[in-house]
This record gives C-alpha cells, structure tokens and sequence, in this order.
C-alpha cells in the first residue's frame, strides 16, 4: 500500500487526485488531507478516505473541522503551521495541490523526507526554481511535474538524453479571449474572465490562463524543472487542448504527447510513475476530432509572456517577485480594483521598480530570501496600485 498525504485536498487538482485514490482504495493509505475554509468537503473526504489528519489552513475553521470529525477517530489540526507539520507525517507520495505561493513551505518539507512530490503547485519553481531542486538532490527525493504541459514534457522525455533536445514547445488552449478582439480586452470582467474554453479548474487559474500569467508561469516552470536554455521553450496556441506539449531532439525529431484535457490524466501518471496504470479519462477518436489547430501565442495580446521571458533572463528573485505581484495584481482584479490588462501592466511596473531599488538577481537563493522578496512584491504592488500609476 502507498502511503499519501493531499496538500489542498478540496480544490480542482485535490479533488482530481481524490477520484483516482478513491477508486482503488486497496492500494492507497491516506495519511493526511489538508484544505482551506471548505471544511465540509475537507471533512467529507477524510472519513470516506479514511485518512489518520485532516488540517484546514485556517485556525478559525478549527471548531467546523473538529465538530465535523467528532467520533470518527480522525486527528484535526488547523493553521498555516500544522498544514506544513502534516509533511512531517510519514508518506511515500505526497500531492502538492495548494493554490499560490502558500503551496512553497508545506512541498519543501516533504522533500526533505526525501520522498515523491507530485507537484501541481508552479508556484513553487516560479518563486523558488534552483532552490526547490537543490533541495530535492540534497535529500534524494523526486519532483514529479503535474501540470499537464510538464507532466507531457517529462513523458516525452522517458529514455532520451537531454543533450539531445534542442526544443521544448508547450501548448497554450489561448483562455477565454483568445478571439476577442484587443481592444475589447480592456473591458473583460470577471466572470468573462473565469470561463474556460477547454478545462475545468480552480477560479484563479482560470483568470491566469485568459490573461497567459498561467503559461508565462508555465514557461519558467520549464526552464527550472526541465534546466534548460530560455531560448529553447516556447509557447504555441493550440485551441484544442488535445497536445499538451511537443519536444524536439536534435534529429529535428517532435514528440508530441496527447490526451484529453482531463487532469486525471497527469496525476494518475504521477500517481503510477514509474509504472503506467488504468486512468479513466476518455479516449481520443481522432478521426473524429479530424483536425488540431495551431497559432503563434503573440506577445501584444499577451504581456505576460514577454514578462516571463524577462524574468527567465534575469532569473534569482526574480520569479519570487513575479509570482507575488502577480498574485497580487490578480487579488485585485477579482475585487474589481482594477481592470483585466491592468494586471499584466501593474506586475511590469512592480518589477521594473523592484529591479531598479532592490535588484533581483542573486546568485544563490534561500527561502528567507525568497519570502522577503514575495512579501516586498506584494506590499509595492499594492502601494502602486493605490498611486493609480496602473495606466
Ligand atoms: P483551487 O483553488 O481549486 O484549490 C486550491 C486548494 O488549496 C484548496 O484545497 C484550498 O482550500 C487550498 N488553499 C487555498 N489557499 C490556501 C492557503 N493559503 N493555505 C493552504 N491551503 C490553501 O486550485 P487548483 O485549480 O486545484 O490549483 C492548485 C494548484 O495546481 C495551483 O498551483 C495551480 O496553478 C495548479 N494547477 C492546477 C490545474 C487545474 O486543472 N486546476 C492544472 C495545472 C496546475
Ligand atoms: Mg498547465
């Protein structure tokens, strides 16, 4: 038996991973299950899994828990603390599946039992890329991408040698305004924004995919996981979501990994890795689906990606500030404090003046420095939105 743990159990990618344990519970023993304030289903989930903890991340959730849990057995715990305490339980797989930088310590710490993180979380190499993976050397545990362009990547690349690659492309489905005309882009709101075309995800992975945050942090999720040369990823629209991603080998060879966009299919691989078991997605007719599409990812329609390139250059901190001005720019724009292109604006304003203040390269990253700068990025993003410098 395997034993799990589910870092943000009640969330897209937690549930996700929660249907596949779910259906072949002779071979899962579930350790811990952490959520947010959706206690509830957190509750619910721990009594059908039958897990030893249940954390909510928040300490005013505490009592909802315990009550929920009253005599059936189960431990409870709850705040930022005792979610990162529960990778200090002992697992063999852990699933990384909180949303935003909070996902960084709790994954860190289950690296260093030196044990298999299913990561889902691309905060964590977008803030803290080198550190991330020189804590897993250290400790001899293995990373395995989750995201379905890496986890397509990872696959593509079983017995061939690095060296060999000369390019990785990962798909981009375009979001919900990948036909909008530009103009019109200044006025998306908030619930246009939250439509995807293609997948089913978590609220702000929905909105990052629409603006391309979601595929500029995905590019250098690449470059630190994959430590290749920004110069050999790119992103390519592909509106059907059917290839995940493409890489290409030094004999001008592309191999192209294709699914459903189902993301049962990139945990049930982490899941059986390194073996490959039955995952119940659907089967692609491709007769049926006839054509598949493809387009350049424009960087005047989506700033973001020309943001990522620029971070990739600089490298250091600067994916801990990115990703936190980012985050915060998003908080915004879900409260309605600013408008749809304001966030790829604002995020390029908070770097350039951190760069020129503080300068974000740094030679070799530590988590104290990662946090300084995340904290910092969100702080000035947030006083230069208030400067209503945005435009
Ligand atoms: P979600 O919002 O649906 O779920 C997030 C989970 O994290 C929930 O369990 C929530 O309770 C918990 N959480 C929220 N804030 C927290 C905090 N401060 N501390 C601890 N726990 C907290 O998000 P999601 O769409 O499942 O995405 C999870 C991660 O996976 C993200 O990093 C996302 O980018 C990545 N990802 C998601 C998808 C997808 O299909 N949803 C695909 C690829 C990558
Ligand atoms: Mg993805």
């Amino acid at each position: 038996m395997r034993k799990v743990t589910i870092f943000g159990s009640t969330g897209s990618i937690g549930e996700n991973t929660v249907d596949l344990i779910a259906r072949a519970p002779e071979l899962y023993d579930v350790v811990a299950l952490t959520g947010g304030r959706n206690v509830a289903r957190l509750a619910e989930q721990a009594i059908s899994l039958n897990a030893d903890l249940a954390v909510t991340a928040f300490d005013d959730c505490y009592d909802d828990l315990k009550a929920a849990l009253s005599g059936t057995g189960i431990e409870v715990a709850a705040g930022e603390a005792a979610v990162a305490e529960a990778a200090d339980r002992k697992a063999d797989w852990f699933m990384s599946a909180i949303v935003g930088a909070a996902g960084l310590v709790p994954g860190l710490r289950a690296l260093r039992h030196g044990t298999i993180l299913a990561l889902a979380n691309k905060e964590s190499l977008v803030t803290a890329g080198p550190y991330l993976m020189a804590e897993a050397r250290k400790h001899g545990a293995t990373i395995l991408p989750v995201d379905s362009e890496h986890s397509a990547v990872f696959q593509a690349l079983v017995g061939e040698d690095m060296k060999a690659v000369e390019r990785i492309i990962i798909t981009a489905s375009g979001g919900a305004f990948r036909d909008w005309p530009l103009q019109a882009l200044e006025k998306a709101t908030l619930a246009e924004a939250s439509a995807h075309p293609n997948w089913d995800m978590g609220q702000r992975i929905t909105i990052d995919s629409a603006s391309m945050f979601n595929k500029a942090m995905e590019l250098i999720e690449t470059k630190e996981f994959f430590g290749v040369d920004t110069d050999k990823i790119e992103a390519v629209v592909h509106p059907e979501s059917l290839i995940h991603a493409l890489v290409g080998f030094k004999d001008g060879a592309l191999m192209a990994h294709l699914g459903p966009p189902d993301m049962r299919h990139a945990i049930g691989y982490a899941l059986h890795w390194p073996d490959r078991g039955h995952v119940p997605v659907a089967r692609l007719d491709l007769a049926q689906i006839g054509s598949l599409n493809f387009r350049p990812a424009e960087e005047d329609r989506y700033p973001a990606l020309r943001i990522a390139r620029d971070v990739m250059q600089t490298g250091g901190l600067s994916g801990a500030a990115f990703n936190a001005s980012k985050e915060a720019a998003l908080d915004a724009f879900i409260a309605g404090q600013i408008g749809f292109q304001d966030m790829a604006r604002l995020v390029d304003k908070v770097l350039n003046r951190l760069q020129q203040r503080n300068g974000l390269s740094c030679d070799i990253l530590t988590l104290d420095k990662v946090l300084a700068t995340d904290h910092l990025a969100r702080k000035t993003t947030q006083d230069m939105m208030q400067d209503a410098t945005v435009r």
